[in-house]
């Protein structure tokens, strides 16, 4: 049987094994240890952050510990983009907070800072207190508009939660995703750019905050000889092993981001004279993304070409694409949140479908599925 070809696969480097053994060899199969100090000093080098990146058990451990940080609490409001993960939401809800969905625009799909500013004036008349925090993402690895979000922020001194799980290695104006709020998140989920086989990070603000962060991710235990808790804690640093298997998917990372950036090159190029469909693409040159998956747009609206209709196709193919993350508003257990936005958000999800788009992914795969469109939507 012909291969399937797959949304976003985990590959190794082969290095891997070298710095498991060199835990393995050292006894250092716990919870931290050299290897994970290694994975964040690579990573903070990376990032441009050092001393400033924590590595953690997930990124929905990382979006906790931020919201922690930042001193979220029971009957807050948090905003949270709208058309997201549910990860990038759950968190909210885990500190006892009440989230706010605000909708998306148009061009990088992330956070609409016009409805951005709509929400907070009006959770301010509503409530009377400003929401405590902004979930703000970087989907499918876009940058989200900072320089709009981040004068709003400002402006109502609100600070913001950058949920960069789909970004590393994505640019906004020259700088890297991860870096645009006060903390920033990331995942080394099996699908992400990199893995660890499941992990995370988060990027502080500077090393003090960080050292808290890692206090917190103990079970918050004070120095003393004994036991002694003044805080709630978690257990959420990441293991050693999977350190050391992020340290050697770290020299993979470069070539991964250039391998996606040229795949999301070849579906555009292969794909612009089909009319029902629309590639998603960076919105200027200030944004560069990682393409961590390409997505499209049908447009549709009168033959009944429905993304599902597509999926359905490419799955007899033997093809795995996925229809975008269904926005928040949506889901039954957020249906009673507020929202603000004008349903840009669920135009995004009725059209949209992503792409395979796995760095391991060979030519002969990506015309496979270029033909594999072509038969439905030419
Ligand atoms: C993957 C992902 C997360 C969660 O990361 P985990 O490591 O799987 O916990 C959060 N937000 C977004 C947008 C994601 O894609």
């Amino acid at each position: 049987m012909e291969d399937r070809i797959k949304l976003s696969l985990p590959a190794c480097t082969g290095e891997e094994i070298k710095y498991i053994k060199e835990a393995l060899a050292g006894d250092w199969i716990v919870p931290l240890g050299p290897q994970v100090d290694y994975f964040e000093e690579l990573l903070g080098e990376y990032l441009d952050a050092p001393g400033r990146v924590v590595a953690l058990s997930s990124g929905t451990a990382a979006l906790h510990l931020g919201l922690v940080m930042l001193g979220v609490e029971a009957g807050d409001e948090v905003i949270c983009q709208d058309l997201t993960f549910s990860a990038s939401a759950n968190p909210i809800v885990y500190q006892g907070a009440h989230p706010v969905f605000v909708d998306s625009e148009i061009g990088t799909m992330n956070i609409s800072p016009e409805f951005l500013e709509q929400a907070i004036c009006e959770r301010i008349a509503v409530t009377g207190r400003r929401p405590k925090a902004i979930v703000a993402v970087d989907l499918y690895g876009m940058p989200a508009k900072w320089d709009e979000i981040l004068s709003i922020a400002d402006r109502y001194d609100i600070p913001v939660l950058e949920d960069a799980a789909e970004a590393l290695g994505s640019e906004y104006k020259g700088r890297k995703c991860g870096n645009f709020g006060r903390y920033g998140v990331l995942s080394f989920n099996g699908n992400k750019m990199i893995t660890t086989s499941g992990g995370g990070a988060l990027i502080c603000p500077d090393v003090a905050s960080a050292r808290r962060v890692k206090f917190f991710a103990t079970q918050a235990r004070e120095n003393k000889p004994y036991y002694y808790h003044e805080h709630i804690g978690y257990n959420y640093r990441l293991s050693n092993i999977s350190g050391g298997i992020g340290c050697a998917q770290m020299g993979d990372l470069a070539r991964r981001v250039e391998r996606r950036r040229s795949i999301h090159d070849f579906y555009k190029e292969e794909l612009c004279c089909i009319d029902l469909l629309k590639v998603q693409d960076n919105p200027s040159a200030d944004y560069v993304s990682n393409f961590w998956l390409t997505t499209i747009q049908i447009q549709d609206t009168k033959g009944g070409i429905t993304p599902e209709l597509v999926r359905q196709h490419m799955d007899s193919h033997n093809i795995e694409t996925r229809l975008l993350w269904r926005p928040m508003h949506m889901q039954p257990v957020f249906s009673v949140a507020p929202y603000y936005g004008s349903h840009v958000g669920e135009e995004l999800f009725g059209g949209g479908l992503c792409l395979p788009s796995g760095a391991s992914l060979r030519q002969d795969q990506l015309q496979k599925v270029v033909d594999s469109l072509k038969e439905i939507l030419q």
